[in-house]
């Protein structure tokens, strides 16, 4: 393929993949694709259609292995689509989820009390929404406090952890289906589970978030509070996945976390390559600098073969691979 296939947006002929996710492994992509707007993700997805060429999304590659090697096909981004408006009133929300933007700066609120809402794009980064949200003193996303990625990508996984999902301020979202077709899902239309929006092949184009009002200062204070015990249980500042396994059902597993299980098994610090199990959290993978995707397949097979040596559990990967 050379670069002269006209797409309607961005586009990246073999492009590298391993500093567009935080393991930081991987190979090329024949197409990558970088729309800027929800319109322009679409007509991207449809011209992909149109030309058989098949289609993986990528929002901030936090929960990401991609193989080795060159990958067919294109990966659309949201990374240009990084826009986060304060929502309109109702009647006007559709054009901010598709990029009216003219509108917003009319009907916004200004005071923080009004319409606690958010109009996201997919590719608005969580820690700008939690930054946004707790400096307007608006509570329900503070346990997604330290969790990288896009708005897409949370969504679609139904980021989170014991502090709350993040399903639990979505209102509605914008999706496209595998058809080409756009929808508005309300959040009584979906059904989150853990690590799982529940939005099959549908990809996110945005999503409008919902909050409550409370005091600005103890909003703060919690992600603070999250963030240092983040920092405190996580190798946050070094190149992962983040979790690489769900956690088991507790009954099948004495109420133990995947982490502990790992950890239980003495994996903590087994090593393939330059990929190695971390010291800090048996459940994430770590990239020392070097590490191939194949290092890191390696490494989950034999931690899971342990693990499932020293107990009857079969660890499910909760990262998602890109072969
Ligand atoms: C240090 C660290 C800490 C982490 N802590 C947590 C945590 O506490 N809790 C937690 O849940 N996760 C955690 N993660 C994992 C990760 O941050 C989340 O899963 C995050 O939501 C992934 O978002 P992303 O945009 O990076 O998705 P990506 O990694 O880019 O994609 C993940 C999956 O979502 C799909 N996807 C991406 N965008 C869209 C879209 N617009 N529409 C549909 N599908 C899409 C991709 O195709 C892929 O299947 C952590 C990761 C790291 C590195």
């Amino acid at each position: 393929m050379s670069s002269s296939q006209n797409w309607p947006c961005a586009a990246l002929a073999r492009a590298d993949l391993a500093d567009r996710t935080t393991m930081r492994v991987g190979g090329r992509v024949e197409w990558l694709l970088e729309p800027a707007t929800p319109d322009e993700f679409v007509a991207a997805f449809a011209a992909c259609r149109e030309r058989g060429v098949a289609t993986r999304v990528l929002g901030g590659g936090a929960n990401l292995l991609v193989d080795d090697g060159m990958l067919g096909g294109a990966v659309l981004t949201t990374s240009r689509m990084n826009r986060l408006f304060r929502a309109p009133l109702d009647g006007e929300v559709s054009g901010a989820l598709t990029g009216e933007e003219a509108d917003l700066a009319r009907v916004a609120p200004r005071d923080r009390t009004t319409n606690p809402r958010f109009v996201a794009w997919a590719g608005a980064t969580m820690p700008a929404i939690v930054r946004a949200a707790s400096e307007l003193g608006w509570t329900g996303l503070e346990g997604l406090a330290g969790v990288p990625g896009n708005l897409g990508g949370g969504v679609a996984m139904n980021a989170g952890g014991r502090w709350g999902d993040m399903w639990d301020v979505i209102e509605r979202v914008r999706v496209v289906d595998p058809d080409g077709g756009v929808r508005d899902l309300l959040r009584a239309d979906c059904t989150p589970r853990y690590r799982d929006g529940g939005l099959g092949a549908s990809i996110v184009l945005g999503a409008v978030l919902a909050f409550r009002v409370e005091d600005s200062a103890r909003v703060k204070q919690r992600v603070r509070e999250y963030l240092l015990e983040k920092r405190r249980i996580q190798p946050v500042t070094e190149w992962s996945a983040g979790c690489i396994f769900k956690n088991p059902p507790k009954e099948t597993s004495d109420g133990r976390s995947a982490g502990k299980l790992i950890e239980d098994a003495g994996c903590k610090g087994l090593a393939r390559g330059d990929a190695i199990v971390s010291e800090l959290h048996g459940n994430f993978i770590v990239n020392r600098g070097a590490a191939s995707a194949a290092d890191v397949f390696t490494l989950i097979e034999d931690v899971r073969d342990r693990v499932a040596q020293k107990t009857t559990v079969r660890l499910e990967t909760e990262v998602k691979v890109w072969r």
